[in-house]
């Protein structure tokens, strides 16, 4: 049975040994916050998910959101569930004071949002891109938009989307031809066709606020001439209600390999009417400065997949009984949960997964620090962090949930192949993840190219650095087992060490792009590494209960198993462009 149990406790541990909680919510603005409302605000949201929001998860996938006579309709299970989602706030959790919302510190609704997207991906993508919205908004809107819309959107009466992909203009936004043109009354009129809209179209809120990427008539070419538009689904009436219906279609909704229960909408803009946000031409500017969080956001739907496929795969492999394990009697057979390559796999999925999620929460709290920490350099320091992290949280997080959703089907066998166990869900959903949000190719491009060469490499060399530190605390602990974690932690930082200095060195771009994605993913090992030898040594801190005695087992679980692919690793992201092009691109298909 495909139940949800929230982590909590993992969670816990992630937000006071990794995020640092304590330190963020002495931040002005966080008065009315306290660890106690945290941790009760946080069993509620764990509650919630597993109660009303899983059990939507399977007819998400079955049913879906169907699309007639030019509308999408959702399942009946969505609406009463989405209903509830809105009326208990928990899409406010975050939201500011004075439009509605709870105030909370970014890195707790951070965990609310992982048990969200844990409970039903496809589902939770419609909260996840009104948050965008709201912070496109909150960030660059006018005071008159904020007022009319800004409400709304926090407490989820209405939902946002993010329009911003054409045919022609995938990870090249550049090529966005979409046209805005200005009207008497200042409001502009928007003409074009947008594609693979997330929640473009539903039935489960009053109204559906567009933020539109497009190009006014003198507007530069590429990215420097997109600027970004507020355009509703319906206008709004004189008392800042809805109104008449705005001038877009709904041409389609696309069949999909997964998150069936998303509406994947084809829009259609005919004159409708759109309100510029910020300055025009700065539309690209506007949403990286949203970007940051949405990947973060989408890395953590990597984790949450892994999760639920996880707990599924654990409590099969209780059930499931075959042949004998080493030592058991001949007249009993074993739970396939004894088998050693059955242990291989649940502990590869357990440590990939605590080892994302403190990358992930580290990063989101890094975030948090950038905004409101009362230094100024630590503010920078903290900006540079996420920065550094967010591509590496984005990609390697969700790579790895493809990866241990498909280790979760095979502890299934071949019922992990068959619809009814849910395990095959966890995989076809997750394959989106590496794609939108910038395709995984795209954030191994951004870290070698913009992110390591960042402050002179300084910012990366101060992430090593901090990774090196902990040495010292690991040769301190007096458990045995901290020895191996260290010796393989200090080799894979080294193999770190020198791919990243190779990059930094290289002339040939090609090089350095080819290099790009195994990069990515030594980064990501390693940092995994170190973040579950951080909890290992909170966890021997703390050695009074035996549940946190096993993070010491996860970390060298990690330790042994993992992190020795970073050798690997490092002889791929070093071998340079020149296998890659040694076959012209027309012999590629000569065999
Ligand atoms: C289910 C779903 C939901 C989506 N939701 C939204 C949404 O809500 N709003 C929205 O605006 N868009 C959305 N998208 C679009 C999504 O963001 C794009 O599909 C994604 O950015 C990739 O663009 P593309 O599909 O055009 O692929 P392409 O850009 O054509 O890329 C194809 C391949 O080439 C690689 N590639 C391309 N350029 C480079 C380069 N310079 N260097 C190295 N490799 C490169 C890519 O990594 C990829 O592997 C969604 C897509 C899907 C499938």
């Amino acid at each position: 049975m495909d139940q949800y149990r929230p982590p909590l406790r993992d969670i816990k541990l992630v937000l006071e040994h990794i995020a640092g909680i304590d330190e963020i919510i002495t931040y002005p603005g966080f008065e009315h916050v306290d660890e106690e409302t945290i941790s009760g605000a946080l069993d509620e949201a764990g509650r919630f998910m597993a109660e009303v929001i899983a059990p939507t998860n399977r007819v998400g996938d079955t049913i879906g959101s169907r699309f007639a006579d030019g509308s999408v309709t959702t399942p009946d299970e969505y609406k009463k569930a989405w209903s509830q989602y809105v009326d208990a706030g928990w899409n406010a959790v975050t939201g500011p004071l004075e439009y509605g919302g709870h105030g909370f510190p970014e890195t707790v609704g951070f965990a609310v949002s992982e048990m969200f997207v844990t409970a039903n991906l496809a589902f939770s993508l419609n909260a996840m891109l009104t948050g965008s919205a709201i912070t496109l908004l909150r960030d660059h809107g006018s005071d008159d938009l904020r007022d009319l819309y800004l409400e709304k959107l926090v407490t989820a009466q209405w939902t946002g989307t993010m329009v911003l992909t054409e045919p022609q203009a995938g990870s090249d936004l550049g090529a966005v031809r979409s046209r805005a043109a200005l009207n008497d009354d200042g409001s502009y009129r928007l003409n074009g066709s947008k594609i693979f809209i997330t929640w473009g179209d539903h039935d489960l809120a009053d109204n559906i606020i567009h933020l539109v990427l497009a190009r006014l008539p003198d507007a530069p070419p590429g990215t420097k001439g997109i600027s970004l538009f507020l355009v509703p689904k319906f206008l709004l009436d004189d008392g800042g209600g809805v109104g008449e219906r705005n001038s877009i279609q709904t041409v389609s909704i696309e069949h999909k390999l997964g998150i069936h229960g998303s509406p994947t909408c084809v829009l259609s803009f005919e004159d409708a009417t759109g309100y510029l946000i910020g300055e025009p031409h700065q539309g690209m500017r506007y949403m990286f400065s949203m970007m940051n969080q949405a990947r973060r956001e989408v890395g953590l739907e990597g984790l949450g997949i892994a999760e639920r496929s996880y707990q599924l795969a654990l409590s099969y492999a209780q059930e499931r009984h075959q042949g004998r394990a080493v030592g058991t009697a001949k007249t009993e057979t074993s739970p396939i949960v004894d088998h050693p390559d059955v242990r291989r796999m649940l502990m590869t999925m357990k440590a990939y997964i605590e080892a994302g999620r403190a990358l992930l929460y580290d990063t989101a709290a890094a975030a948090e620090h950038s905004h409101r920490h009362p230094d100024e350099a630590a503010r920078e320091d903290a900006a540079g962090r996420v920065a550094l992290l967010t591509p590496v949280a984005k990609a390697w997080c969700t790579d790895v949930g493809v990866a241990m959703t498909s280790v979760g089907i095979q502890v299934h066998g071949g019922m992990g192949f068959i619809e009814e166990t849910g395990a095959a869900q966890h995989y076809r959903d997750s394959r989106i993840t590496p794609i939108y949000e910038g395709t995984n190719g795209i954030q191994a491009v951004d870290l070698v190219l913009r992110k390591l060469p960042m402050g002179n490499g300084t910012v990366i060399g101060s992430y090593l650095d901090e990774i090196a530190a902990l040495d010292a605390e690991l040769a301190a602990g007096s458990d045995e087992r901290l020895l191996a974690i260290r010796a393989q932690l200090s080799e894979s930082l080294d193999h770190l060490r020198q791919a990243t200095s190779w990059l930094l060195d290289r002339d040939d771009p090609n090089d350095v792009l080819g290099g790009a994605t195994p990069y990515l993913d030594l980064f990501g090992t390693v940092a995994g590494g170190y973040y579950l030898a951080r909890l290992a040594l909170a966890a021997l801190a703390n050695r009074a209960d035996s549940w946190l005695d096993a993070k010491v087992d996860t970390a060298g679980f990690y330790a042994t198993n993992i992190l020795p692919r970073s050798a690997g690793l490092l002889a791929a992201a070093t071998s340079g462009a020149t296998t890659l092009f040694a076959i012209d691109t027309a012999d590629m298909d000569a065999r």
